[in-house]
């Protein structure tokens, strides 16, 4: 763990194996935190925010250390790319992907610190200029899932830090090596002791401990929405600002005068990609009742043909579920669809020939004449699980698409510019693509309505999302006020 400037053990002494999910092979030894490490970890942070050059730096200056951090990672893009999939499942060419993404956000944050920033008012008086100034916020509590181990650290990290913010992170037991690595960077680039604290643990313990801590001005939380609402009630205790981005179960929607080949393709990639645990995945398909047949039999040949494999292997498409837990948990889900009457098209599977017999591999799965009741579509199975569902009109494809407590993410594939615009506007979601899906860009807002979260990340609302709003009013007149009698 990294606190106030020094790699440290836990505190107990207390450690937990990693595991590489394609075989549970043993893969790392890491310190397993507890409260006294985060009391630690918040004490550096608070005095690295409160008295330490960080948040008083030109903002040139915090934004040349994250250009550093983002050069270094620039040249070790294969080292993490490795280190994720060996930690995660996912294949190679997904956490390539997502390395690069993260030098990505460093670069914007570092860019975005001395853009214009604030606003000035003329207001009903004409002796005081009013003004706003945005300011750092202070510690920061930064809670990530496994699902994008490198990208999640560094999606919380660059704008937090860019701001002038102080951090205390805590990756997913499943994922931490990372983010390990990761702060060798920060250590190499010169960040000062204190800034960005690393601390290991399980959220029960380490998550809950800097959620309640007094020291703590602000959690910001990726994950589950189980433990978000544990989070947001735990926060209530001293206000803590929050963000949150939760879970979804989001609609891909096919209109009938699509290419059939090229919307095949992208309700595959929409589902299947990183193992469908992916927050925003493409998982609940709805087809337009003429194109039904056609679809689900192209999207089913295609998908039996997703190559599996450990994530390490050259050509791998899909590696394996995070966890044993993990994999149960969507094994289960599968068993559950069965049950409720859905019909299997392919997959709903665990993989068991040999080269996956240690692994939690899941064959590419495809529910079809699913219902809006049944448990399978209205829940987040957050795997390679997809419900295919059908609507006659315009009218019931928007109503089925809203029919979730979710609202993070929306596709809509239709050539028909106005129809496709129109159902766009009528979904209740954050993000939304037409004629795509997934696409995500450091640039613009990434977060959900509805249950699916609160506040948004990337762009500039990420780095508001990290800022104080200060209001300044100069008198320029010299006078008393002269309320009170004289
Ligand atoms: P999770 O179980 O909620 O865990 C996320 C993080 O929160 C982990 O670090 C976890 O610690 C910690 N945590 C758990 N309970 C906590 C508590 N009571 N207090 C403080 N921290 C706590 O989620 P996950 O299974 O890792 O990730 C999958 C979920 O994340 C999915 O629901 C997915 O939709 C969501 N997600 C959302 C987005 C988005 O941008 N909207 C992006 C990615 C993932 P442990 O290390 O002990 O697990
Ligand atoms: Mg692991």
């Amino acid at each position: 763990m990294y606190i106030d400037g020094s790699w440290v053990e836990a505190q107990t002494g207390a450690t937990r194996e990693v595991y590489d999910p394609a075989d549970q092979s043993v893969i790392g030894v890491v310190p397993e935190g507890d409260a006294t490490d985060v009391k630690r970890a918040v004490a550096a942070a608070r005095r690295a925010f409160d008295e330490g050059p960080w948040p008083r730096m030109a903002a040139t200056e915090r934004a040349a250390l994250l250009f550093r951090v983002a050069d270094l990672l620039e040249e070790k893009l294969d080292e993490f790319a490795l280190i994720d999939t060996l930690d995660s499942g996912k294949p190679l060419r997904d956490s390539a992907g997502d390395a690069s993404d993260a030098v990505g956000c460093l670069r914007y944050y570092a860019g975005l610190v001395d853009k214009p920033l604030g606003q000035a008012y003329n207001v009903s008086d004409p002796d005081t200029q009013s003004f706003v100034v945005r300011e750092p916020l202070g510690v920061c509590a930064q809670i990530i899932p496994w699902n994008y181990p490198l990208m999640m650290a560094v999606w919380k990290l660059a704008p937090c830090l860019a701001a002038g913010n102080a951090s205390v992170i805590k990756p997913s037991v499943n994922t931490p090596l990372s983010a390990i690595r990761f702060f060798e960077l920060l250590e190499e680039a010169g960040l000062p002791a204190g800034v960005a604290n690393l601390v290991l643990g399980s959220g029960s313990t380490v998550g809950q401990a800097l959620v309640e801590h007094p020291g703590v001005d602000k959690v910001a939380f990726t994950g589950g929405n189980v433990s978000g609402r544990k989070i947001m009630q735990a926060a209530t205790g001293t206000f803590k600002n929050i963000s949150l981005e939760l879970g979804g179960k989001s609609p891909c929607i096919v209109f009938d005068d699509v290419d059939m080949d090229v919307a095949v393709d992208w309700a595959l990639f929409a589902i299947f990609c990183n193992q469908g645990e992916v927050c925003s995945a493409g998982s609940r398909l709805l087809l337009q009742s003429s194109i039904h047949d056609d679809f689900v039999q192209r999207l089913a040949a295609r998908a039996q043909r997703i190559r599996v494999a450990r994530g390490t292997e050259e050509g791998a498409e899909m590696g394996p579920l995070v966890s044993v837990e993990h994999m149960q948990r969507v094994l289960d889900y599968i068993e559950l669809g069965r049950k409720e009457g859905a019909t299997l098209l392919c997959g709903g599977e665990r993989l068991t020939s040999e080269q996956f017999a240690k692994g939690n591999f899941v064959a590419p799965t495809i529910f079809d004449h699913c219902t809006s009741d049944m448990r399978i579509v209205r829940e987040e199975i957050f795997g390679p699980v997809l419900t295919v569902q059908t609507f006659e009109t315009e009218e019931e494809a928007v109503a089925l698409a809203n029919d979730s407590k979710y609202g993070l993410a929306a596709g809509v594939f239709c050539r028909d510019v106005s129809r496709a615009f129109r159902v766009i506007k009528a979904l209740r979601a954050g993000i939304t693509w037409i004629n795509a899906y997934h696409p995500t860009f450091n640039q613009a807002p990434w977060g959900g309505y509805k249950e699916s979260g609160i506040g948004r990340e990337l762009g500039t609302f990420g780095l508001e999302e990290y800022t104080e709003v200060k209001q300044i009013n100069i008198n320029l007149a010299d006078g008393p006020v002269g309320w009170f009698a004289n």
